[in-house]
């Protein structure tokens, strides 16, 4: 049988479900461990302004799964019309509390807020979403910060998958954003892989695509990656998370990437639901764990 004849076995699919579930089982057992030795229990403070459904089964989730954890979680859902100044203080009151680790001000904002202004109100040693302009420095210049995430999550899922020395791997993040693309890109770059960052604007994405043993797709398009955009062997994680039509009316979720044609191509692929999306709530109990280490000199 020559070469090309040869079939490319189906790619694994990344249980990413399975992996965040260890990975809070670990949290869980290293808050207790704390609340038995220092007799502290992180406390992880939600901020939710306006009623969108979506955030609230996020906020909800996040409450459900920090208790889980062995962890103390505060909720706060603020009306619609909550002004900056007013919400500004509320920050300001939580940096001050001693009982809270972690703050996360759920995104996006109400039109009339700027969201900039606020994440940079958050004390960054609580910043456990990464976001704050000081945390994002220091994870550009290499120092050691609050890491965002999502992005956080899927380089775990690629060190399980392809081992820890990443180096000189070519890799693709589609997507720019502040909250999933950039810091990806920077994880990526930190692990000395050879960095594309592509979108909206990029020329021939396909041909950028089939360079990279490492795809990961932030963008929102449903299924845009397609199977022959994909280098044979490489490893694909899907942040996308796109809401389509079922026949039954019921709807589903579907990622950026053509998960069927590209199972036939990758090494390994994320599914969606089911991939990332776990892992960016246990990577956020582990970042309050972490915060909450660090605030007491841990
Ligand atoms: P965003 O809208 O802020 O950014 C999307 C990016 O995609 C932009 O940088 C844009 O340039 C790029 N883009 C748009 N169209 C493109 C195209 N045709 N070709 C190439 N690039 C294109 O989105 P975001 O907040 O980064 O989220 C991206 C996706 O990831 C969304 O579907 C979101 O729901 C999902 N998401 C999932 C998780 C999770 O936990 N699984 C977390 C965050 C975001």
């Amino acid at each position: 049988m020559t070469a090309q004849m040869t079939q490319q076995p189906q790619a694994t699919i990344i249980d990413g479900k399975a992996f965040a579930a260890n990975l809070r089982e670990q949290i869980a057992h290293d808050v207790q461990t704390l609340k038995d030795t220092h007799h502290i229990t992180p406390g992880l403070a939600v901020v939710l302004v306006g009623e969108d459904p979506a955030s609230q089964v996020y906020v909800r989730n996040k409450g459900n799964m920090t208790r889980k954890c062995g962890m103390e979680s505060f909720e706060f859902t603020l009306p619609a019309d909550t002004t900056e100044e007013q919400l500004l203080e509320k920050i300001h009151e939580l940096n001050a509390d001693e009982n809270v680790h972690g703050i996360l001000v759920q995104l996006p904002l109400p039109k009339h807020i700027n969201e900039f202004n606020v994440i940079n109100t958050i004390e960054p040693s609580k910043d456990v979403d990464g976001f704050h302009i000081s945390n994002v420095g220091k994870l550009s210049t290499g120092q050691t910060a609050m890491v965002p995430c999502t992005p956080k999550g899927c380089l775990m899922l690629i060190k399980d998958t392809l081992g820890e020395d990443l180096s000189g791997k070519h890799a693709i993040v589609i997507g720019r954003s502040n909250i999933v693309g950039k810091p990806m890109a920077q994880l990526l770059l930190k692990e000395s892989c050879t960095v594309t960052i592509a979108h909206s604007r990029t020329r021939d994405l396909e041909s950028e695509c089939r360079r990279a043993d490492i795809v990961v797709s932030a963008v929102g398009v449903q299924e845009m990656v397609r199977g022959d955009w994909i280098k044979p062997g490489a490893t694909v994680i899907d942040v996308g998370i796109n809401r389509i039509e079922t026949s039954d009316g019921k709807g589903k979720l579907v990622g950026d990437v053509a998960f069927n044609e590209v199972i036939e191509h990758a090494r390994a692929v994320t599914p969606v639901p089911g991939g990332v999306g776990p892992m960016t709530i246990a990577c956020l109990l582990q970042n309050t764990l972490i915060a909450a280490k660090a605030i007491h000199g841990i």
